[in-house]
């Protein structure tokens, strides 16, 4: 086992449509690996797949280890590229040390986890029982970790290989749930003599709601918000609200359209100029691109009634967003966070939507308690959705210690161990099978779900040397 063998075998998965959804030939693929080399191979009914190798004789006394990649992949191509990935191989290109798929993603996202199993399933290494585990629609959902039966494997520590960064080992990620929530309305007339303006933030640069939570970039509703707030000293009529869009999104860009009596328009302009001036200086660091305008355009929506647009305003003034917590285990990792995602009105209802993160089940409940009760606060109604489960820390973990010493004697280095403040598949793992000891890590690869995904071969080298030797010292 090498890298070499690890890439043959990558490049051949290159060659098998497995998008997310449409693992079928993957699956297939898998059994009929399994099948030419007579190991134990079993799917359950959701697709997941596991291949079971025994033990090196000698070797029998040590514990199962399960290695664990994802079957599919996220499809992303170029506009202007003609390509269809449900019968395409994968064109690639090896340039400068890197593997690269200029047009598409290329799925070394997780197709280098699978080659890395396939390659030690397939090799004479004296080890003890693995058994590989193939998961499917990780990138959609992770309805096959969701979907896993506990007793469809038998090892109680795991190495997910669906790691990006070479040189850093994973020991934890966040889980999380959406809290949204519905508040209906009364319209009013438009006041005689009001004039309506476009009030829009933007320029933003937004990010993951995991990954960017802790950048302090501009949430472009919050701002928006609280502009909208310090002029409910004056009369304006309320018109149109709305910002954001996925739940897992920062904010980048918000509107609304309001009312102000027609000789105070120029007034409001001027406003609008001065908190461009604060938000600008407030973020110059952190998101250098962030303005806000305010223009005359005309809307013909009837205004919100003034005390329920007062109510809007000042509960979603009072909507929690941002980091909660910082670990204390793990310099630098966001413990508990939220993010107040989108804003939209449908008929007369607003709708409000806000995801919740943490390492911490206790925390993730208190965090969306506390969205959940500014809200109530408003008179909203509100719900909580998609809970899946994190996954804590735990340094004194076996893996951990055997995956630490031997980066150490092969590299001469320490490597970073980290934890994310996003979902992997390792928290849903932990719910089927508690007390299960999980480690994860992988080559480097860039732009990942994007076109122009590459793999970084230098680092393939490195990951697979190390987990030989960690398959070979665990036993
Ligand atoms: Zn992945």
């Amino acid at each position: 086992m090498n890298a070499a063998t690890v890439l043959d075998f990558f490049k051949e998965i290159t060659r098998i449509p497995r998008e997310s959804g449409h693992e079928g030939p993957m699956t297939a693929y898998l059994q009929e690996f399994a099948k030419a080399r007579k190991l134990e191979c079993r799917t359950d009914k959701t697709g997941n797949v596991v291949i079971v190798k025994e033990a090196a004789p000698g070797k029998e006394s040590v514990p199962t280890l399960v290695l664990q990649a994802h079957q599919d992949m996220v499809c992303e191509k170029h506009a202007h590229f003609d390509f269809d990935f449900l019968t395409q191989p994968i064109p690639y290109e090896i340039e400068d040390g890197w593997m690269v798929a200029r047009n598409t993603t290329l799925g070394a996202d997780d197709g280098i986890g699978i080659a890395a199993c396939l390659a030690l399933l397939d090799s004479d290494l004296p080890t003890g029982k693995l058994e590989c585990l193939f998961t499917i629609s990780e990138e959609t959902g992770m309805d096959g970790a969701f979907a896993l039966e506990s007793g469809f494997f038998d090892g109680k520590t795991l190495i997910n290989l669906d790691s990006e960064d070479e040189g850093q080992l994973f020991v934890g990620c966040a889980g999380g749930l959406d809290t949204t929530a519905t508040f209906e309305f009364r319209r009013e007339a438009l006041r005689k003599g009001y004039k309506t303006l476009k009030i829009k933030i933007s320029g933003g640069k937004g990010g993951h709601s995991g990954d960017d939570i802790n950048k302090e970039r501009a949430n472009a509703l919050r701002l928006l918000i609280r502009f909208l707030y310090t002029e409910l000293q004056y009369d304006f009529q309320l018109l149109t609200l709305g910002g954001g869009n996925k739940p897992n999104a920062i904010c980048r860009e918000a509107e609304a359209f309001i009312a102000v009596p027609a000789d105070e328009v120029e007034e409001m302009v001027e406003d609008a100029k001065a908190f461009d001036a604060v938000i600008k200086a407030e973020f110059a660091s952190s998101d250098p691109g962030i303005f806000i305008t305010c223009t005359p355009e005309a809307c013909l929506v009837r205004p919100i009634e003034e005390g329920d647009a007062a109510n809007i305003i000042m509960t979603l003034l009072g909507c929690p967003h941002g980091v909660e917590k910082m670990s204390m285990d793990i310099p630098g990792l966001v413990e508990t966070s939220t993010n107040l995602a989108a804003v939209r009105i449908e008929g007369d209802v607003l709708k409000v939507v806000t995801s919740q993160r943490s390492s911490v089940v206790s925390e993730l409940h208190a965090m969306a308690e506390r969205v959940e009760a500014a809200l109530f606060l408003g008179s909203f109604d509100v719900e909580h959705h998609g809970e899946y489960p994190g996954w804590k820390p735990n340094l004194d973990s076996r893996i951990l210690k055997v995956s630490v010493d031997s980066y150490k004697r092969l590299f001469g280095t320490e490597p970073e161990v980290k934890a994310i403040h996003a979902g992997l598949e390792c928290g849903l793992f932990l719910e089927k099978f508690p007390g299960l000891d999980m480690i994860s890590f992988g080559p480097t690869l860039r732009n990942v779900h994007a076109p122009g995904e590459k793999l970084e071969l230098a680092s393939l080298d490195k990951f697979v040397a190390h987990l030989t030797d960690v398959v070979l010292h665990f036993a």
